[in-house]
Parts: C-alpha cells; structure tokens; sequence
C-alpha cells in the first residue's frame, strides 16, 4: 500500500484529541514516515477539504458549523474515524443536553455571575443546534476511536493498522481488566467522596466505597487512573454491554457491584450516582444508546439535585 493521505478536523471539542498526535512522541516519526498529513487544524494552515484516504474527526456536532465541516471530511474522505470520546459519545459537551441553547447563553452571557454580563454574540458565531450528538448522527462512520482523548497507543495502532490496510483492533474489556486493585468484599458502611480519606492503593475503589467507573468503562487507557490513586470517572465511554443491552445501566451496575462487596445499600448507592449524573453520564449523555436507556431520566435526576442546591442557597 502506497502513502496514506490523511485529513483531521475538529468540532466543538477542548483540542486535547489533536495534541494526542503529539503524545505520540518520537512514534510520530513512524507514522509520518508512512503517512500525508494534508490538513490538520494544528499542524497546517489548509482550511479546504482535499481528497484523503483516512479522516480523523474529533469533537461532538454542537453547532452548524460542525454539522457542515462533518459533511466535508466524508466527502473528500474514504474513510473516516470518529476519534475521542467528543466525536463517539459527544463527550463532556453532551452536559448542554440538560439544558436548551437560550438557557446556556442565558447562563454564559447575560447571568455569568464571573464576568461581566453581555449580550451573546449575534455575528460570525456559528449558531447551537437544539442538542448535541455525536459524530454519527450527521455521517457515517467506519472506524471509532474512543477516548479523552485516546490513549497513544491506540492512536498508534489505529493508524498503523490503517497503513498496513488491515481493521484497528477493538477494545472488549474494561478498565478492571487492567487495573491491579483487588476486589474484595469488606464491611465498609459508608460511600465515600473521591476526596475522604487515603484510600488503600491496593483494594478496589468500590470495596472502599469510592465511586470508580472503571468496571462499566471500555478499556481505551490501560488504567492510569486507578493505578495512580485516582477513581475511574469513564472518559473513554461505557462498554458495550452497558451501551448495548436495554436493562444495563452505569449507575445500576457500579451500585450492584459496590453493594456486593461492601454494607453499603444498592439503593443508596444507586440514589447518589443519580444525584451526581452530570458527573458520572458526562461522556456518554449525549449518545442516544445511553441518552434512551432508563437514563433518559437523567434530566429529572439532575433538576432535582440543581434545586434542591438552589434551595439550600450552596
Ligand atoms: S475526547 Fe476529551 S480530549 Fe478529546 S476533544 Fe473531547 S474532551 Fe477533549
Ligand atoms: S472498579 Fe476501579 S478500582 Fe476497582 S478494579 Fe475496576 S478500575 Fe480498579
Ligand atoms: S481510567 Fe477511566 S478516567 Fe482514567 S483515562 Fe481511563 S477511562 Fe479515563
């Protein structure tokens, strides 16, 4: 197989997809090697859209802008990577979903209660569109890449196995499946916040009554959370036996999971992760496998819990 040409290009996203590339650090050098960069936001000044074999597109559809520029990568592209947990799930920015467009420029504009309000701009900003969703809503997509961003090692391996003309490798398990923590049933009573107590470096999270994600997160990262003394918070997305089957559910796995190895009550369990679904839903909220699940909840769960905040004047 001769040069791979490739094209990227960034939606509404925070950028991090795209200095992956770096992380790839000196193994950027193989893929160079082997590939064209032709367009790329922060590496080329090519604002068109030319002919390209592979498409990296990152970020979630926020906007009409993103809606056209998706447009334009798979037309000029023969194949294209939904690339980051933005372009797969719609990412972070799926949070917007609680809330329609006026409320949010409502909220950043007029009412920011840290800058001094304005009316939001009226010109040469690309308009909102009524919900953000992932990158295939809009196109297809061959290939998908989760992750925040992904791992350089999966970046490297998609793009090599794309060089080679061979199918990148999916990831099937979670993040337990790399995470050295030992699940054990104890007799902890109490959930715990991520920032109580020195957890114990060897036990899972849960059987410590910390929140950690990791057991419904597709593994994307080889577990540099859990190994670091930080809980799973989900960034690469649900695994697909959450995102797949009706009666899987993140808050009802992590709270059958935790309630099994500790005393902690599935149900308390259960009422706190939905008290914190901004948090928890945040990367996968927008993707309608999740969105359409027992989780289309999710909106009531979180205006109960911005009320009852409201209400307590925090
Ligand atoms: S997936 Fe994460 S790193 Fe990539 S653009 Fe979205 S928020 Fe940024
Ligand atoms: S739930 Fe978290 S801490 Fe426990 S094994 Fe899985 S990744 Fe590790
Ligand atoms: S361990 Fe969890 S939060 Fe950390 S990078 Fe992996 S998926 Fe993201």
């Amino acid at each position: 197989m001769g040069e791979v040409t490739v094209n990227t290009e960034w939606l509404s996203d925070c950028s991090g997809c795209h200095v992956a590339i770096v992380d790839l650090h000196e193994k950027i050098l193989n893929v160079l090697a082997a590939v064209k960069i032709q367009r790329c936001p922060v590496l080329t000044d090519v604002k068109d859209y030319p002919k390209a074999r592979v498409g990296l597109v990152s970020g979630a559809i926020r906007n009409v802008h993103d809606r056209e520029a998706a447009l334009k990568m798979r037309e000029s592209c023969d194949i294209v990577i939904a690339w980051g947990s933005c372009a797969v799930f719609g990412g972070p920015a799926g949070a917007g979903n609680i809330h329609t467009p006026e409320e949010i420029a409502t909220a950043v504009y007029l009412e920011n209660k840290t800058t001094t309000p304005a009316p939001p701009p009226s010109r040469q900003v690309s308009p909102l569109e009524s919900k953000v969703t992932p990158l295939d809503t809009v196109i297809y997509v061959d290939f998908y890449l989760p992750g925040c961003p992904p791992h350089p090692l999966f970046v490297f391996e998609a793009l090599s196995a794309l060089v080679e003309g061979r199918e990148p490798e999916t990831a099937k398990r979670s993040v337990c499946a790399k995470c050295k923590r030992k699940m054990e049933k104890t007799e902890v009573a109490e959930l715990k916040s991520n920032f109580e107590g020195i957890p114990d470096p060897e036990r899972c999270f849960l059987s410590q009554g910390y929140t950690c994600l990791g057991s419904v997160t597709i593994d994307r990262c080889l577990a540099p959370c859990p190994s670091n003394g930080v809980p799973c918070t989900g960034c690469a997305g649900a695994t697909m036996q959450v995102l797949t089957e009706p009666n899987r559910d993140i808050r009802t796995e992590i709270a059958e999971r935790m309630s099994r190895l500790t005393r902690i009550d599935r149900e308390e369990i259960v009422r706190s992760l939905e008290r914190s679904a901004k948090s928890h839903y945040s990367y996968t909220m927008a993707t309608s496998m999740i969105g359409e699940k027992p989780t289309f909840l999710i909106k009531r769960w979180i205006e109960d819990e911005e009320a009852d905040y409201e209400a307590g004047g925090r």
